[in-house]
């Protein structure tokens, strides 16, 4: 027999703990499946989260799994591989475990692919970066390029230069001519150095950025790239139980209620699972509100079943 929980969330994150103390508090047997990869785990340090800013993300993971347990909440290091809808879910884990779920939140992040530059991968979130608002303060005024994939990557050279005055954009892959009049005026206005041409590598020296280095040969002193990975919503589950998505210029999503409720009654969705901009404050309370409202609807379900009795 399946062991039986009223809710199973997927995905040990924020979004996934903060509905799991909620659900915890509210007297509900909760599992937590976690495959243990959250997105910011190359990070060193969270920032913008407050009372939690610089706190190392595997540290306020560590307490978050340590608030739940006062509850009762299970977690175990595992991943959800299948879910299945009947009266209730069946949630099959990789370990060969299967339970039974009332309701599921589903909180299983995104994945940021990185463009195949030398150099990249090794450094993303060190010195290569992808968002001003997690790392601006703490590399403000160094020299910052930024790596252009799409025409789109102009509002993020424009943005950093919030932080910096020393901005080389550099096209990459994108031609000049993809660049509208509107884009260059802004660009020189914000004082942002248009840099042509396609970059080969990343120069790394005593384990720091210190260039980014053209397919011609040119090196451009530069301490921090910002660059955007292309975001890859982690929907598999959703799209097997049906759940309706929505595209966005970073990728499909599911649609959701101010909630998190997805398509599937029974359902909910929070933090990157719902979004790429969720940040972990807004992943938490994505969570949170996920919870409150399950813990709604099963006590409502339930006052139902015995009305009609
Ligand atoms: C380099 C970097 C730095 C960042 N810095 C900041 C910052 O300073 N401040 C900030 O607010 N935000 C920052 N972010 C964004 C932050 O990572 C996200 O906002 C946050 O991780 C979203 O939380 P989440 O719970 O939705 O997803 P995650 O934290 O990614 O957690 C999802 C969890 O679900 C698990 N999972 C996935 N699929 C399954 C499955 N099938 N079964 C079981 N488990 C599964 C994953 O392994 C993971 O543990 C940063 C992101 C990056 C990439």
């Amino acid at each position: 027999m399946a062991e039986k929980y009223a809710v199973v969330v997927i995905g040990g994150g924020a979004a996934g703990l903060s509905a799991a103390l909620v659900l915890g508090r509210a007297r509900h047997r909760t599992l937590v499946v976690d495959a243990g990869e959250p997105r910011n785990a190359p990070a060193a340090h969270m920032q913008g989260y407050l009372t939690r800013d610089g706190m190392p993300p595997a540290e306020f993971l560590a307490s978050g799994r340590e608030e739940i347990a006062r509850y009762g909440v299970e977690l175990v290091r595992d991943r959800v591989v299948e879910v299945e809808k009947d009266t209730d879910f069946t949630v099959v884990l990789a370990g060969g475990r299967t339970v039974r779920a009332r309701r599921l939140v589903v909180a299983t992040g995104l994945k940021d692919e990185l463009p195949a530059v030398t150099g990249v991968a090794g450094r993303f979130g060190r010195d290569v970066l992808h968002c001003p608002f997690c790392h601006g303060w703490e590399v403000r005024d160094q020299p910052f390029g930024v790596l252009a994939t799409t025409a789109a990557s102009v509002h993020q050279a424009l943005m950093v230069s919030q932080w910096s005055k020393d901005v080389r954009f550099f096209l990459h892959t994108v031609a000049e001519e993809d660049l509208s009049d509107d884009d260059l005026r802004r660009l020189a206005a914000a004082g942002v150095e248009v840099v042509p041409g396609e970059v080969a590598e990343l120069v790394v020296e005593d384990d720091r950025l210190t260039g980014v280095r053209l397919a011609d040969g040119t090196t451009h002193p530069r301490s921090v790239l910002f660059l955007a990975p292309r975001a890859v919503p982690q929907t598999g589950l959703l799209e097997r139980l049906g759940a309706e998505l929505h595209e966005t210029p970073f990728g499909a999503y599911p649609v959701v209620d101010p909630t998190g409720l997805t398509t599937v009654p029974g359902v909910w969705a929070a933090g990157n699972a719902i979004g790429f901009a969720e940040q972990v404050v807004h992943a938490a309370s994505g969570g949170y509100r996920a919870a409150s409202a399950i813990v709604g609807d099963l006590l409502m379900t339930d006052l139902e079943a015995v009305a009609r009795v």
